[in-house]
């Protein structure tokens, strides 16, 4: 058992984690061919919009469910809101927001993105502190708008009128997974402008600017969207229930700051913060990059309901490092 961890311990979860995205993401865009549907409350982008997918992400259905009248809630549309609710997180809660770091299509492609830009040897921004902090309220922002909206189209607020049914999907119009996952499976016919309705057409204008955002800013940014992302802030506002856990030890870190570098979203917290064991913040994407780059032993885990899978070693970091010098050589 022993010699098991040892060698778990001492492999590059980037790897792994590489091969991981590929298979997920082969399934979600080309499941369908092979009659594979995963679910249609993936926690994850797996956009509908796919012809081919082998599973759609939840907000879809969350959207539609959710343009529900009040006095509806105790009705059979009530049962199938929550029941869809109840599902998505029986989906979430083994893998936490490692979804985002292993599944996610969306977040795949942008890594893809940012290995183009590290193959052209051009260096990547990165955000200070504060500035992160500034912008994270806009990912819970596009979540209440995600539900207040539906919602707005059977429950009229201050004696306004209900909203059209154009604001049916009102994420959706906007997301780039429902512009760029498409061009997967050669599908370019979302790259539009909707000019059926006034709704329709500023948010599908929106649409077309957010994905002109996502290719720049992925190449500037590594996982530039996913600080904006709402599916980011609902399994955030999951993650304390999810089994799947990054912990720290804070008396072991010298705050050397090797897991800050490692970390594509940035997050200072991971190298700062040694008074809090649960270091799965509302960015944290738990790619555990930040474990393979932590050379003290037991400061960096993550653990399935509290045994560790894969933890920080000195052995496992120096193992690491000379594979990754004679790769380089
Ligand atoms: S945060 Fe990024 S990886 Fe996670 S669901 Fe959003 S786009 Fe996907
Ligand atoms: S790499 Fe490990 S020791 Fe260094 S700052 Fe991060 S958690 Fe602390
Ligand atoms: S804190 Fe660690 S697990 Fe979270 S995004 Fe950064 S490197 Fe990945």
């Amino acid at each position: 058992m022993k010699k098991i961890s040892r060698s778990i311990n001492n492999s590059d979860v980037n790897r792994f984690r590489r091969l991981v995205q590929i298979i997920l993401f082969a399934l979600f865009i080309y499941g369908g061919w092979l009659a594979v549907d995963i679910s249609t409350y993936m926690p994850t982008f797996s956009c509908p919009f796919v012809e081919s997918r082998g599973g759609t992400c939840y907000l879809f259905p969350l959207q539609h469910q959710i343009n529900i009248s009040f006095p509806q809630i105790l009705s059979r549309r009530g049962i199938g809101l929550a029941t869809g609710f109840i599902i998505f997180v029986l989906l979430f809660l083994p893998f936490n927001k490692s979804w985002c770091g292993f599944a996610c299509p969306l977040g795949t492609v942008q890594d893809w993105i940012s290995r183009v830009r590290t193959r052209l040897g051009i260096r990547y921004s990165q955000y200070a502190r504060a500035t992160s902090g500034r912008l994270g309220w806009i990912k819970y922002t596009l979540l209440a708008l995600l539900l207040i909206l539906p919602l707005s189209m059977s429950n009229s607020w201050f004696g306004l009128p209900l909203l059209s049914h154009d604001f049916a999907t009102p994420y959706c119009m906007v997301c780039p997974g429902r512009t760029v996952l498409p061009l997967f499976s050669a599908d370019a016919s979302q790259l539009t402008v909707d000019f059926s309705s006034t709704p329709k057409m500023v948010l599908s204008t929106l649409g077309m600017a957010v994905t002109g955002l996502f290719f720049v800013g992925a190449f500037v940014k590594k996982r530039f969207f996913c600080l904006f992302c709402p599916m980011s802030a609902l399994l955030y506002l999951l993650s304390k229930i999810g089994f799947l856990r990054l912990n720290k030890l804070g008396e072991n870190c010298t705050r050397c700051g090797n897991c800050l570098r490692a970390c594509d979203m940035g997050i200072h917290g991971i190298a700062d913060d040694i008074n809090h064991k649960n270091m799965i913040t509302d960015d944290c994407m738990m790619c555990f990059k930040c474990v393979s780059a932590c050379p003290e032993d037991d400061c960096l885990s993550v653990d399935l309901f509290k045994l560790p899978l894969y933890k920080s070693t000195t052995q496992g970091y120096f193992t690491r490092m000379e594979k990754r010098s004679a790769h380089d050589r």
